[in-house]
């Protein structure tokens, strides 16, 4: 990390603005700590990406995802924490304090680094994919399923993500067309069995989407098989992308230890990481739940973890 005439000493860092993010900055905040969050790229996370909210508890009509990330950011805030719209751009763990570099300009140091920086949906790239994202176009079945009910849908993927995505929707929807790219799933079997006895799903092997139809909601799919080299437009109202997610780890990777799949591995039943004081909350270390509700759990436990380890370093 390059040496720079400003560098300001913090308590508490926390790098990521989502749920984990927001809510390890209201406990700790509140705790009093001098709590300060870097907001990143995308203020808000992956929930400033969906519609309506329903299953975060204390929302009986739902809330919008964006108006759900507002309330949580004015509640750091009401507490006290120090909110920068500002990227974290380069980490050194290698001593205590840690650094950090802002925007690739300004040194901070901090006592303690809670990393909430989420993981990202994969998309397949197509220009139509993002033109209907939110209107139709969805990365998250738990999320968005609920306003496709009794709808056509599509899948896209053939992994345990995408096969629980299309068991999820056939309790919604009326019908489900998996689409996996090669000869065969990569699911486990269990969960290709799960697939195959769920009579509203029909599963398109060699298949792919050539195009996403619609202007302002999706209208159909058009997909191609590569076996048979032919097109056909299937009639949905919604297509889930599940072709995995990618946790955003990649600043962290020269100093904690990763898993196979690309999470920062934490003690289990906490959000420790291999190095003391840096600790790591939601999606980034979640591959199982990935849900906002978790990752706020999560984002408490890094905040109370944070807080103990600050006093037992005092009395040390
Ligand atoms: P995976 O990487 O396991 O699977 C991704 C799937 O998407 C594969 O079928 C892959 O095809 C397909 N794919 C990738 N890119 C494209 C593309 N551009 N176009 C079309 N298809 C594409 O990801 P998952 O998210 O499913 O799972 C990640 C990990 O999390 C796994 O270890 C999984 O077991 C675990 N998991 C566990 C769950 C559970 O235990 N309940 C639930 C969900 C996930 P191909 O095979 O051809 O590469």
């Amino acid at each position: 990390m390059t040496d720079l005439n400003h560098t300001s000493m913090k308590s508490v860092a926390i790098i990521g603005s989502g749920p984990a993010g927001y809510t390890a900055a209201i406990y700790a905040a509140r705790a009093g700590l001098d709590v300060t969050l870097y907001e990143g790229m995308q203020p808000g996370g992956q929930l400033t990406t969906t519609t309506s909210v329903e299953n975060y508890p204390g929302y009986p009509n739902g809330v919008l995802g964006p108006q759900m990330m507002e309330d949580f950011r004015n509640q750091a805030q009401n507490m006290g924490a120090d909110i920068q719209s500002a990227t974290i751009t380069g980490v050194n763990f290698s001593a205590s304090p840690f650094q950090l570099m802002v925007n690739n300009t300004t040194q901070v140091t901090a006592q303690i680094v809670i990393i909430a920086t989420g993981a990202s949906a994969k998309w397949l790239g197509h220009p139509a994919e993002q033109r209907l994202q939110g209107k139709g176009v969805s990365a998250c079945a738990t999320c968005d399923g609920f306003f496709f009910r009794e709808q056509e849908v599509v899948v896209v993927g053939g992994g345990d993500t995408a096969a629980e995505e299309a068991c999820y929707l056939a309790n919604l929807c009326s019908k489900i067309h998996l689409l996996v790219r090669s000869g065969k799933m990569r699911a486990s079997h269990a969960m290709q069995q799960r697939v195959l006895q769920q009579e509203k799903i029909t599963t398109h092997f060699h298949t792919e989407i050539e195009d996403i139809l619609g202007e302002d909601a999706v209208t159909g799919v058009k997909v191609f098989n590569k076996q048979t080299q032919t097109s056909q437009t299937l009639p949905v109202e919604g297509v889930f992308i599940a072709i995995g997610h990618q946790p955003n780890t990649s600043l962290f990777t020269p100093y904690l230890d990763i898993d196979a799949q690309g999470y920062i591995q934490t003690v289990p039943g906490s959000t420790r990481t291999n190095i003391p004081g840096v600790f790591a909350a939601g999606d980034v270390q979640d591959s199982v739940y990935r849900q906002a509700v978790t990752a706020a759990g999560t984002g408490c436990m890094a905040a109370l973890e944070a807080e103990r380890f600050l006093s037992n370093s005092l009395l040390a």
